[in-house]
């Protein structure tokens, strides 16, 4: 479907693979979109953490890409999540949106 840019006015294909990739809200051309900074939908980023059978999801939402990634960046840095180190992830802008964490309890099962 062709629409109208709002910012430009040019006109752009709506299903593109392009605007599909960057986003962003379905009157914005994929141009404008990536010179905004990309889609404006928060970034929600799921972590695995845990060893083995404890294993425990976190579920982040964070305000950017590059902060998803940044944290994401510092997730990996660290050596295991018993003795990770709070300090560098502090300056990041996430929220919580969701936990899965491992049942502890759970018998029989693999
Ligand atoms: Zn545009």
């Amino acid at each position: 479907m062709l629409k109208i840019c709002r910012h430009c006015e040019d006109e752009f294909e709506t299903t593109s693979a392009y605007k599909r990739r960057v986003g962003g809200y379905i009157d914005e051309c994929p141009d404008c979109v990536e010179e905004n900074g990309g889609d404006p939908a928060p970034v929600i980023r799921g972590f695995v953490t845990g060893d083995g059978k404890m294993a425990a999801m976190q579920i982040l939402k964070f305000g950017s890409e590059s902060d998803a990634n940044q944290y994401g960046k510092n997730w990996n840095n660290n050596s295991g999540w018993q003795n990770r180190r709070t300090g560098s992830m502090n300056d990041i802008r996430f929220e919580k949106v969701g936990e899965n964490l491992g049942n502890a309890n759970h018998k029989g099962k693999a």
